[in-house]
């Protein structure tokens, strides 16, 4: 039933163009206005409003109340999804700028109550607990180490989200990567995604929404 949904969703979302822009209501509050805002003059790297949409299309189908994030950023995310469903978010962020930027912006928001938001690195800190859904948005070169460490955090038939999959179209075009530095992180992200498929205890599927989305649910 699930997987229907899912699959029905991202379909719909996979054909976003222009039209559907304009068509599809967007979810904006003044407090997320302004957070997009503070988010391009930092230039700080947000989710795509399709990614967000279908975040919060999955969160709403499976009715799910706890949400672990890793990479908050200055709370985009985190705050969409809190905002529009009736989830609790637990949030990591090892940048202490962005983190304090991501505590006033949820102060802002009023969702203090229902978004936990984590400073130090995830690969370090101790989260306790079981989660609906794990929503992977951090460093992209160590995406296999957050889920290896994250994957025991989630419930059986719980899913796990990553962003940036596609890397801005270069995962599926290395030869035309020439910087050194980004084709090594662009073959990592590649070389996550081959074994995000082979994963035997999840059914994944990658998705061209946004920047590249995998769906993975947990057997
Ligand atoms: N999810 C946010 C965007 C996150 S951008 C949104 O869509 O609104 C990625 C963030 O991950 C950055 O702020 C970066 O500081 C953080 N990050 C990178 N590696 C991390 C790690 N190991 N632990 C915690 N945060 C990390
Ligand atoms: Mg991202």
């Amino acid at each position: 039933m699930i997987t229907i949904m899912i699959t029905i969703v991202t379909m719909i979302m996979k054909s976003m163009n222009n039209y559907l822009k304009n068509l599809n209501k967007e979810i904006e509050s003044a407090i997320v206005q302004e957070i997009k805002k503070q988010a391009e003059i930092l230039k700080t790297p947000i989710i795509s409003t399709e990614g967000i949409n279908l975040l919060i299309q999955l969160i709403r189908i499976g009715n799910y109340g706890k949400v672990l994030e890793i990479g908050s950023a200055i709370g985009y995310s985190a705050i969409m999804m809190a905002l529009n469903t009736r989830c609790r978010v637990t949030t990591i962020e090892k940048n202490e700028d962005s983190f304090n930027l991501a505590k006033q912006n949820i102060a802002r928001a009023n969702l203090a109550g229902r978004i936990d938001l984590i400073l130090g690195d995830a690969l370090e800190v101790e989260v306790k607990g079981l989660y609906d859904l794990i929503f992977i948005d951090a460093a992209k070169a160590q995406y296999l180490k957050f889920f290896d460490r994250y994957k025991n955090n989630l419930k059986s038939g719980g899913i796990i989200v990553c962003d940036n999959l596609l890397f801005h179209g270069m995962v599926g075009n290395q030869e035309s990567v020439e910087q050194k530095r980004i084709k090594s992180l662009v073959k990592k992200i590649d070389d996550f995604n081959h074994a995000l498929i082979d994963f035997v205890d999840f059914d994944t599927y990658i998705y061209e929404i946004g920047d590249g989305m995998s769906i993975s649910i947990k057997k």
